[in-house]
């Protein structure tokens, strides 16, 4: 399929070409006769001739980059998909652990243990969502992050259930 839409393009390149090459010759046919009756046979058969081929020549170029900007279109539209997809569930992953953050706090205490994610001057319950997009926060233990001069995050508030 991608070999023939090459090819077509290839093909369509050569007709053009052919097709100019006819145009030149019978022009050049033409001028090599003085009076007009006896050009008109060249530039008829040089000159349509070229001219067909010039004309089904560019339609194939035309159908060759418009099968590809189909198919570029397709894969863009493909690419498109995804990140919108992406985004869906990146969106609808805050949504539902903000949601179930709340319930977490006032519920049993912390599911995660003693384990958190601290960053450079706070830490957060590894479930938080405001450290799904940071790379820089390591597991700590919540007493090493108790210990050290880090606060713990206001949203998820890690160690407030112990
Ligand atoms: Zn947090």
């Amino acid at each position: 399929m991608n070999r023939f839409a090459k090819l077509g393009g290839v093909l369509g390149i050569v007709y053009c070409i052919a097709g100019f090459v006819l145009v030149f010759l019978g022009w050049n046919g033409a001028a090599t006769y003085d009076n007009e009756s006896s050009q008109i046979p060249y530039l008829i058969s040089g000159g349509v001739a070229g001219l067909a081929l010039v004309v089904v020549g560019g339609a194939l170029i035309v159908a060759h980059s418009l099968r590809n900007d189909r198919v570029e279109l397709r894969g863009a539209i493909d690419d498109l998909r995804g990140a919108v997809e992406q985004l869906g569930t990146a969106s609808a992953a805050p949504a539902a652990s903000g949601s179930g953050a709340p319930g977490r706090i006032a519920g049993t205490g912390n599911v995660d243990g003693d384990v958190v994610m601290a960053g450079a001057d706070s830490y957060h319950s590894p479930s938080c969502t405001l450290i799904e997009a940071q790379t820089d926060v390591a597991p700590m233990s919540l007493a090493d992050a108790q210990a050290s001069d880090r606060v713990p995050c206001r949203v998820c508030t890690p160690g407030v259930s112990e």
